[in-house]
């Protein structure tokens, strides 16, 4: 075919605009986070500058201040950075789309706590969304500069002036429309400053004006400025992740544990997730982690980001690879997010075996929490249950107090971390806790393969008992989830007979006690053997299977004689059909 013509495509901007401003955010309020960003990166951009050994001057103290002037209608965002020239007021402001960022963070090689926001070039342009008018004033640190002012209504029409500020940096004044004028009220700006700005790193300052002609107070800090996921772990206290976490979750429980996650390749992730005592009365499918892109706040809904299973925690996510403005549903199909989502899994197994490892007790303390959030992400998630599956453990009749774990664990590193066990005790407050394997290992010369639990320890006392006096050990698998997870297991692991303890029992199992009753010289039969005749004839139900026990000792007297059990397959299905 041949080619008719090639070229550019134009865009007009009187038509662009509009669109820009009215449909690029949802929401008005966006404007603030959008030109506190821009502050923040120009003090950050300054501070390369200043590195780079480029700037000889002295660096004003970096601060952004927010005032607010009622009589005037105005709000200023006003900051201490790198200033523009005219030049770049023209080649950065007046082009919509255009943004430094890139140009600079090449030049000056941004370092990984030094990271600027900006990226599209729209941001600034947010600003009219509340605005109906825009004036920049500013002066840029280069030497022998002229300040200069610019200002727009709105139209693609702007005004480019000289200036007499003498402060080195930009203060953005935007005069609000009429129905935007709830951004001149002091308490709904520390709310939006709170919510987007508080761990930007510089401090944030806010003064009012009152009255015409009046001064306005001293600026007041309204951002919190620190960011505890960007410090080094080893610089935090315990009180301090605490302190951090009663922040983010005010009049919340303490959390059990805390991960901090901290990695600069292949992608730049910082934060702190924390696991809450799981209420059965909170919704753990509305996330509750805060996603922030470098310290600026982007939503309370990590969904995207994090797997499923991981919705219970709590905390705050810092990325830089996860993009801010893009739709939801490019961040699910996004591979870097879905690398991020797999190392936050595998740091949360990571922490969770350290804490098995180095803290047993602390551990089975925090089980019956853990427990349900481990075993819904082995559900859930086929890595996460291999990194897991040695570390989850179970409530057993056994007493395990003095008897010292033998496990190894494997790392997804490789690197196997030895029995470190230290005499650590399997056992808190009187009860014992195992893993599956333990358990195995210990009764495989009793019922190899072969695993007796109890789902319900007080309608089944008597049947645990009943294994307990046969000296068969028992597992409680009690928990709301082990329902699902005991038949999870069975199909995970299908080498392993699981038997519920109102189920048969092994009649090898029984044949030691069995011995040891006399025989009825009329019948034949021992006691039990007659006992289960009769049952037999009065249920009249072949299948089910009647065992008594001789018991002997103390526990004679609150063992019942005889007792029915249902055998494993006639019981599921009855549960199924019920
Ligand atoms: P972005 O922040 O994505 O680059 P913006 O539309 O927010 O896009 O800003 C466009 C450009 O304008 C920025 O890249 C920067 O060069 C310049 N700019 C905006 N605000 C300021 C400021 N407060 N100080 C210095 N330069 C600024
Ligand atoms: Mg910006």
């Amino acid at each position: 075919t041949t080619i008719l013509e090639q070229g550019n495509i134009s865009i007009h901007t009187e038509n662009i605009f509009p669109i820009i401003k009215k449909w690029l955010y949802s929401d008005h309020e966006i404007f603030l986070r959008e030109l506190v960003s821009n502050a923040v990166d120009a003090i950050q951009k300054m501070k390369m500058v200043a590195r780079s050994g480029e700037f000889s001057g002295d660096m004003a103290e970096p601060e952004i201040i927010l005032t607010i002037d009622k009589p005037k209608q105005t709000l200023s965002i006003s900051d201490t950075g790198i200033g523009m020239t005219a030049d770049e007021v023209k080649q950065y402001i007046n082009q919509v789309a255009f943004s430094s960022a890139e140009e600079f963070v090449q030049k000056y090689q941004a370092s990984a706590d030094q990271q600027i926001i900006g990226h599209f070039g729209l941001g600034f342009y947010s600003s009219f969304m509340v605005a109906k008018y825009v004036e920049i004033d500013t002066l840029s640190y280069k030497e022998g500069a002229q300040a200069v002012k610019w200002a727009c209504d709105g139209s693609t029409e702007f005004k480019l002036s000289e200036s007499d500020r003498a402060t080195q940096g930009t203060t953005i004044k935007l005069t609000l429309q009429d129905e935007e004028l709830e951004y001149l009220e002091p308490h709904r700006i520390r709310q939006l400053v709170k919510t987007y700005c508080d761990f930007m790193p510089f401090p944030i300052k806010l003064q009012v004006i009152e009255k015409e002609d009046e001064d306005a107070q001293a600026p007041e800090q309204i951002n919190r400025q620190i960011a505890p996921w960007k410090e080094s772990p080893s610089n935090l206290s315990r009180e301090d992740y605490l302190e951090f976490y009663r922040y983010l979750y005010p009049f919340q429980e303490e959390p059990l544990l805390w991960v901090h996650l901290n990695t600069d390749y292949p992608f730049v992730v910082n934060g702190i997730l924390y696991f809450p005592k799981l209420k059965p009365d909170v919704d753990v499918s509305k996330g509750q982690i805060k996603l922030f892109c470098n310290q600026v706040f982007v939503s309370d809904n990590c969904e995207e980001v994090i797997p499923q299973f991981l919705m219970p925690l709590r905390g705050a996510i810092d990325s830089l690879d996860i993009p801010l403005n893009v739709s939801r549903s490019f961040l699910q199909s996004d591979r870097t997010v879905r690398r991020i989502a797999d190392y936050i899994a595998k740091k949360v197994g990571d922490r969770l075996k350290e804490l098995y490892r180095d803290n047993r007790e602390e551990y089975i303390r925090c089980w019956q929490d853990l427990g349900t959030f481990v075993k819904f992400g082995s559900l859930n998630d086929e890595k996460f249950k291999k990194q897991v599956e040695d570390i989850i453990i179970y409530r057993t009749t056994a007493n395990l107090s003095d008897a010292a774990p033998k496990v190894e664990i494997q790392t997804q590193e490789g690197d196997v971390w030895q029995d470190s066990s230290n005499g650590q005790s399997n056992t808190v407050d009187g009860k014992s806790y195992t893993t599956l394997q333990e358990y195995l290992e210990r009764n495989k010369e009793r019922h190899e393969n072969r695993v007796f639990y109890c789902n319900d320890e007080v309608s089944q006392a008597t049947y645990v008992q009943l294994h307990t006096s046969q000296g068969i050990e028992v597992l409680f698998m009690d928990s709301f989830i082990d329902s699902h997870f005991a038949s999870f297991l069975e199909r995970e692991y299908s080498h392993i007979k699981f038997s519920r303890v109102d189920s048969e029992l092994d009649e090898t199992l029984i044949d030691k006690n069995k011995s040891e009753e006399i025989v009825d010289p009329t019948t034949n039969q021992t006691r039990s053997e007659q006992i289960k005749t009769l049952f037999q004839k009065a249920l009249d139900k072949p299948k089910l299977i009647i065992r008594t026990e001789a018991l002997k000792g103390e526990d004679a007297a609150s063992t019942p004689p005889a007792m029915v059990l249902l055998p494993e397959q006639l019981r599921r299905m009855q549960e199924m059909t019920a």
